[in-house]
């Protein structure tokens, strides 16, 4: 039997369903019941009647599902798919800050890990950070911990924030000149940039949004090329999404290897062996649930 025959077969025998971010392999996308940002998952992961999540991602994604269902068994199958810009911030660190900085509403990006929600006052992501922020404008805030997302809020609005120093990798990377070359090459394309970008890159653009926002307005669009600043894996669903449109990456290689890890035959083994389960330590995750709920009610 197919691969992907057979992982279909498990996932119905075992009732479970299979969320993948757009930033994973195309094979792996293949097989997921949904696609979707950090919002649209979380979304997902709070309503299904599925006893059996396997999460198609990172870490944080995973444990962010299991925050909202605890009850559910949630499987990431690759234990070690990290993000690096989660990391970039932890337990210690934050409590410090907050200990010189008793006033300030901590305003938490969805990368990062459950010690840390469970710290902050409200969760964001890419797609719902400014209407979020504009509910906490008037106070003071720490915004954790992308420093390239809390810059272009930060520049949109007038707010008194602090910024954490966290990057995403494959984001952080992109230069003006990157935007300058692209143009170049393709003068009648669109640039579509993820916030995660320098502020001074995203002001090139022709759009900056989530990658949710960036596959809508794709759609809407009456433009037919697109040059895209973000992951690669993005290219696959917006193609789908748009057959009759062009798009080509903003630079070359724009790939996150954490995505990445993960192959159909990871996804098979944890249907197989209903593995790896996240856990999260009780305490942490009421904290935590807290600062999603009220995202997901503001949002
Ligand atoms: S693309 Fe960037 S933010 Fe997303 S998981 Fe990879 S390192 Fe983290």
């Amino acid at each position: 039997m197919r691969m992907k025959d057979r992982i279909r077969q498990l996932k119905a025998e075992k009732g479970a369903i299979i969320l993948a971010h757009f930033y994973q392999e195309p094979d792996v996308q293949d097989v997921a019941d949904f696609i979707g940002d950090s919002l649209d998952l979380s979304r997902k992961a709070s309503e299904t009647d599925a006893q059996i999540i396997v999460f198609c991602g990172v870490n944080f994604m995973a444990e962010t599902a299991k925050i909202l269902s605890p009850e559910k068994k949630v499987l990431l199958p690759v234990y070690n798919s990290s993000c690096p810009m989660a990391m970039m911030i932890n337990k210690r660190r934050l409590l410090d800050y907050k200990a010189k900085n008793p006033d300030r509403k901590i305003i938490c990006y969805v990368n990062s890990y459950a010690e840390v929600k469970a710290l902050s006052d409200v969760c964001v992501t890419s797609s719902n950070a400014e209407k979020i922020i504009t509910h906490f404008q008037h106070e003071k805030m720490l915004y954790i911990p992308d420093k390239n997302l809390g810059m272009y809020l930060k520049d949109r609005y007038d707010l008194d924030i602090d910024i954490w120093p966290g990057y995403c990798r494959v984001h952080n990377n992109l230069k003006v000149e990157d935007v300058v070359i692209a143009r170049n090459k393709h003068p009648h394309a669109q640039v579509l940039i993820h916030p995660e970008a320098p502020l001074d890159v995203l002001k090139q653009a022709d759009y900056v949004g989530s990658t949710r926002g960036i596959l809508n307005y794709a759609q809407q669009s009456s433009h037919q090329a697109f040059v895209i600043g973000t992951e690669s894996g993005m290219l696959y669903p917006l193609q789908k999404a748009c057959p009759g449109k062009s798009f080509h990456i903003l630079k070359e290689p724009m790939s996150c290897v954490n995505m990445k890890k993960t192959r159909l035959t990871d996804v098979l083994r944890a249907l197989e062996e209903e593995q790896y389960e996240i856990h999260v330590e009780e305490g942490i995750r009421k904290q935590a649930k807290k600062a999603l709920d009220l995202m997901l009610e503001l949002s």
